[in-house]
């Protein structure tokens, strides 16, 4: 990608966590931009994420303290992770002769909205940054990290440092946007997981986006998101390879034939899912809708929907679907106290299951090719592995099943569909 724009062209280059993990991590990515500049990649604008492990351990204190934190101290606390990298990797860059300055999102004027947590950038003020690159300095900013009008800070959702990243490229007017992290690419399914992953070397916004969604974690949902509506190309490459070592490009393959992409581009796997059941509720839809209403009001999302009836002819259903584990207790909350308005006489029935995953195939030659559910279900079922939902799009489907089969599913279905 470097091979084909001016080296006058702003670059945003994202660090991820395990690639600032230590110090001496941290100045072997110095060593590696400060190789750069010197060949003449003036405008390299660096993003860091914290240092591994450390999101987590300020999320562990804060639920420690308070496992109902509000959701301002909530953010200042697990936002703080960024600030010690951001300021050694300043450091390790001054280290190597480089004029560097870290900036918070505060500082910059990373501007988002209000929703704690799950904060979307509204805006990014590129003063500091066009400023800095005039006096030949390299801006490293904080990843994950916003701020309201108000100047309360805030999160955008754990792995949002790549959506940091996506978004300072759009803002900088960037070649693109290069997201370096601890394995080659995007693969075909995680690698940890499956060892004959294959390697996407060219992969379309939507696939993309649609692995992000369905838990493939080296990329942030929201940079896809990002980089598909202003066709901001994402190189994702391994942080400790050689320049031109193989990596994958996301971007706009929309004149790519679907009639020959294959059926399956990739398998994901999402642990983080809780199954909720709504028992022997009445066949009324202004009680289904109440209820989704409801739950839609506390903000959480929910995702597979299923109904059934306990036994032929039943005057009742039962109503199950899919949120991540660490909104199934707001969404009850929400459920139970608007049926307790509603219902006083009896009382909501209510079952959560937390041993949930779900795994997907993505593709969009799905569009062209016939059978890939009927293959997904006599796979897994071949392998013992029981459906408890099922959901489809053009170019996925998703399937819930126990997480001690999770992954063993990806490893069947992979199989199958990418390695025949
Ligand atoms: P970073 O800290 O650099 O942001 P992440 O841990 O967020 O890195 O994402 C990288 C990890 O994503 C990899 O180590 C890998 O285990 C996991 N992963 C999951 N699905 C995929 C996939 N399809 N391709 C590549 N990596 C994947
Ligand atoms: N440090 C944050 C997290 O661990 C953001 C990121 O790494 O992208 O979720
Ligand atoms: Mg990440």
């Amino acid at each position: 990608m470097y091979e084909l724009i001016e080296k006058s062209t702003p670059i945003v280059q994202k660090y991820g966590g395990t690639s600032v993990g230590t110090t001496s991590r941290i100045k072997d990515v110095a060593k590696r931009i400060a190789g750069q500049y010197k060949e003449g990649w003036t405008k390299i604008a660096v993003v860091v994420s914290a240092m591994t492990g450390e999101t987590n351990r300020l999320v562990a204190l804060v639920n420690e303290v308070n496992p109902n934190c509000p959701a301002k101290s909530y953010d200042m606390a697990v936002a703080s992770g960024e600030q010690v990298s951001v300021a050694l990797m300043a450091a390790a860059l001054a280290a190597e002769g480089l004029q560097a300055e870290p900036f918070l999102s505060h500082q910059l004027g990373i501007l988002t909205d209000s929703f704690h947590s799950k904060a979307r950038i509204k805006s990014i003020n590129m003063d500091r940054i066009n400023q800095c690159w005039d006096s030949g300095i390299i801006p490293v900013v904080a990843g994950f990290q916003g701020v309201t009008e108000a100047l309360e800070i805030t999160t955008l959702g754990r792995g949002g440092s790549d959506t940091s990243a996506v978004a300072l490229a759009i803002a900088a007017g960037a070649g693109f946007c290069e997201i370096n992290t601890d394995v080659d690419g995007v693969f075909s399914c995680d690698p940890r997981i499956v060892k004959n992953s294959q390697l996407i070397e060219k992969m379309d916004f939507e696939v993309a986006l649609e692995m992000a969604s369905l838990g493939s974690k080296v990329l942030h949902p929201r940079c896809v998101e990002l980089g598909a509506k202003f066709q901001m190309p994402i190189i994702v490459r391994n942080t400790f390879t050689p320049n031109d070592h193989r990596r994958t490009c996301v971007m706009n393959l929309a004149n790519y034939n679907n009639l020959e992409a294959p059926a399956v581009s990739g398998v994901t796997l999402d642990k983080d899912v809780a199954k909720i059941t709504f028992l022997d509720l009445p066949f009324d839809t202004a009680i289904v809708s109440g209820l989704f209403s409801a739950i839609a009001e506390v903000g959480v999302n929910v995702d597979i929907i299923v109904h059934n009836m306990p036994e032929p002819n039943s005057k009742t259903m039962h109503l199950g679907f899919t949120t991540s584990k660490g909104e199934s207790k707001k969404a009850i909350q929400a459920a139970q106290s608007y049926w307790a308005h509603k219902y006083p006489q009896k009382a909501l029935e209510v079952t959560v299951e937390d041993s949930c995953a779900k795994v997907s195939v993505v593709g969009v030659g799905m569009r062209s090719h016939s059978g890939v559910a009927a293959t997904t279900f006599s796979s897994l079922s071949s392998a013992g592995i029981d459906i408890r939902m099922v959901s489809t799009s053009e170019i996925k489907i998703s399937c819930v099943i126990n997480s001690d089969h999770a992954e063993k599913a990806c490893q069947v279905l992979h199989k199958v569909f990418v390695e025949n």
